[in-house]
């Protein structure tokens, strides 16, 4: 007769290793994982910048309310996204990103109304453990992340580098464990496109931070940050494999506004692309 903890080994179903390809939902372009949807129902979804109605810097799937695009176009864009993933925009979780290491935790579509108000203080990551309850955070440059655990939770995430030091992936993996019992290296994690070490240009006094608190292959040299490579270490030292961690490998500089929004590119003025999760029930 099998242990307890054997029998859970036995019976916890292991995620296919993580990986990123380009597909078409309505009239989004976005970067997902079918076997992990095919696996545990989770779509995730990294979008790109057309399908959208807004015009000018922000044409056209601008996400970002706090930009300065009409708003009006901004909410039927994320119609669009909702739409697109069959998911309702009154359990569609959306904080009020600030650069702080606050993880939101949604455990039933009856709290999400309430979840999405607490957000607005202000979170960079949201954790969601039940069906049907989406969460979409916005993003030019900074990384984003999505972690999914084998039983369907995840989390979204928003990691710039004060991000990354305050150490908010940590943080979201830490919840995603203490929810489902799992152990940290089951986690898939995928990193969005972002400011490559190519074009992460900052001053000494951050690459000296990433250097000591991540390691020295995240600052090739004293002007150059990899955000990548950081929160890497920074996953990896909290138990996370690493071959459960994938990289879209784009630089949103490099990219010049071709696929996604990038801040500096675009000297500031610019959209927001999405990272967005949800397990939806399956129909019966
Ligand atoms: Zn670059």
């Amino acid at each position: 007769m099998l242990g307890h903890s054997e029998m859970n080994a036995a019976t916890t179903l292991a995620l296919p290793y993580p990986r990123l390809v380009e597909g078409r939902f309505g009239s989004c372009t976005v970067l997902t994982d079918e076997s992990l949807h095919e696996a545990c129902g989770v779509r995730i979804a990294f979008t790109e910048r057309t399908g959208g109605v807004s015009e000018g810097a922000y044409a056209s799937l601008n996400l970002g309310r706090h930009v300065d695009d009409d708003p009006e176009r901004v909410r039927r864009n994320v119609s669009r996204v909702l739409d697109a993933f069959g998911a309702s925009e009154d359990v569609c979780i959306r904080p009020r990103q600030v650069h702080g290491n606050t993880v939101a935790v949604c455990r039933s579509a009856k709290e999400a109304s309430a979840v999405n108000a607490s957000t607005q203080d202000g979170a960079d990551g949201v954790v969601v453990a039940c069906d049907n309850v989406s969460t979409l955070l916005c993003f030019a440059d900074c990384a984003p992340l999505i972690m999914v655990a084998p039983s369907g939770h995840f989390a979204v995430v928003h990691a710039g580098w004060r991000g990354v030091v305050a150490r908010i992936a940590e943080g979201a993996v830490r919840t995603l464990r203490e929810i489902d019992r799992v152990s940290a290296d089951q986690v898939n994690v995928y990193i969005g496109p972002h400011i490559g070490v190519c074009h992460f240009e900052v001053g000494t006094e951050v690459s000296e931070v990433f250097s000591c608190e991540f390691g020295e292959d995240c600052v090739p040299d004293p002007r150059h940050v990899d955000l990548s490579r950081a929160l890497r270490n920074s996953l990896c030292g909290v138990g996370v494999d690493e071959s459960r961690i994938v990289d879209a490998g784009i630089c949103t500089v490099c990219d010049e506004g071709r696929r996604f929004f990038s801040y500096r590119a675009s000297g500031g003025v610019c959209g927001r692309h999405g990272a967005f999760a949800i397990k939806t029930t399956p129909c019966s």
